[in-house]
């Protein structure tokens, strides 16, 4: 199905997106990172182990470490001492003996398997052992887990917590990261008060700058919160040219669209170089970018939801290339819708909803209305159904692709 004429000219998703990479400069100034602060942080360069991880063969059981020679004659062995971890034993295995061996400590020389103590009986200073395993049986091989010289983290990835248990056990203590960005954040609109206030007529709460800020924490940048401005030009051009001083990134929200009110772009035309298009997105569409004296900016819709899903499909993967990372890709999976989904073609569609599994497969239906405002639609979704722009009403059965939210 075609788009219709009103919803032609608008800019697609994809376009958007590719303008602000082609636009967009990561940061380049690199910092050395203590490993316990390094989690969400961009790697910098390329990580090679300079150990064997483990650095020696080590018994994976509390057991015996013997000869695998030894147990065809199926004779007890004798017990000549005791390797633990941390304080292994230093004399050699010979034939008809062996080592009584603890977890992780270092197999004896002369030894080849162990066997565990499930599988040993005792009797004064001698083991019978009472199954036959492979040779080589319960020992961890030096190196098999990471190879001395091995490529173990790759430049650009955003490190998680089990690359710093992985770092550590490579003997790593700090790790060379980009800087974050610095991300002033604002509102904009007469109607707006904070949190905390007195709700008086025809005001709301400023929601925005709260859902805003706590996904960009999420996303390990550094916010500089700049608060509430009034749709004045005068206060609006203040912060701005603060916000620019003080970031790499300005993100504001409300007062993109054409409204009487709506002062922002006006001001950002003179102050900088910015773009303001209308996108092919829903909910969403108003969306402004490009760059004022030196940082980069990004106009959000005010709607609440228009506001989160822009900050969240465009914005965000674009911070993430300007914090180095290489991989800004998100997931989509397949599932079956289990309702209707409403849709008219014309924009690319991300409709707040929920998922879940049965028998295998996966499933989804739309949180309930969909209007831009309501961040209601938001509660309860636990995935966008990412309805392709040229796609028209979704009927129960067809397939749909959902991005799961995690945030
Ligand atoms: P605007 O883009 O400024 O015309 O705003 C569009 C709609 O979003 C209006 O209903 C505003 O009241 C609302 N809005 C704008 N900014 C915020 C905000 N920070 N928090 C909650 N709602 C907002
Ligand atoms: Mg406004």
């Amino acid at each position: 199905m075609n788009c219709d004429q009103s919803t032609n000219s608008l800019l697609s998703v994809q376009e958007a997106v590719d303008k602000i990479a082609m636009a967009l400069r990561p940061i380049t100034e690199l910092e050395q990172c203590d490993l316990l602060d390094a989690r969400g942080r961009t790697l910098a360069t390329d990580i090679y182990s300079d150990l064997e991880v483990p650095p020696a063969d080590n018994s994976a059981m509390d057991g015996y470490a013997f000869k695998h020679s030894d147990l065809a004659s199926g004779k007890a062995l004798k017990i000549i001492g005791k390797s633990f971890a941390g304080t292994p034993f230093t004399g050699l295995v010979n034939d008809g003996e062996c080592v009584r061996i603890m977890t992780g400590a270092i197999v004896p020389d002369g030894a080849d398997t162990v066997e565990m103590q499930e599988n040993v009986s005792v009797d004064g200073g001698l083991a019978s052992i009472n199954v036959i395993s492979t040779k080589g049986n319960a020992i961890r091989l030096a190196g098999e887990d990471i190879a001395k010289g091995s490529k173990v983290l790759k430049a650009g990835q955003v490190i998680r917590a089990i690359d710093i248990g992985i770092l550590a056990s490579l003997g790593i203590e700090h790790v060379p990261v980009y800087r974050k960005p610095k991300v002033a954040v604002l509102s904009t609109g007469d109607e707006l008060t904070p949190p905390g206030t007195r709700l008086e007529v025809g005001q709301i709460y400023d929601s925005n700058r709260y859902a805003i800020i706590a996904m960009l924490k999420q996303a390990n940048v550094d916010v500089i919160d700049l608060g509430l401005i009034k749709d004045d030009i005068e206060q609006i051009k203040a912060a701005f040219s603060q916000a620019d001083k003080l970031a790499d990134l300005v993100i504001s929200s409300g007062g993109v669209s054409v409204g009487e009110a709506d002062y922002t772009g006006q001001i950002l035309k003179e102050m900088g170089n910015i773009n303001f298009w209308k996108l092919a997105i829903k909910p969403g569409k108003p969306l402004a970018f490009g760059q004022l004296k030196r940082a980069y900016f990004f106009g959000l819709p005010g709607n609440p939801v228009s506001a989160v899903v822009t900050l969240q499909q465009i914005a965000l993967p674009a911070l993430s290339q300007m914090s180095g990372a290489k991989d800004t890709q998100t997931q989509l999976l397949s599932a079956t819708a289990s309702e209707t989904f409403f849709k008219h073609p014309g924009r690319l569609d991300y409709q707040r909803a929920i998922f879940w599994q049965e028998q295998g497969k996966l499933f989804v239906r739309p949180t309930g209305p969909q209007g831009s405002g309501m961040l209601s639609s938001v509660l309860h979704a636990n995935c966008y159904a990412v309805l392709e722009r040229e796609r028209g009403k979704v009927e129960a059965g067809e397939n749909v692709n959902i991005q799961i939210i995690y945030a």
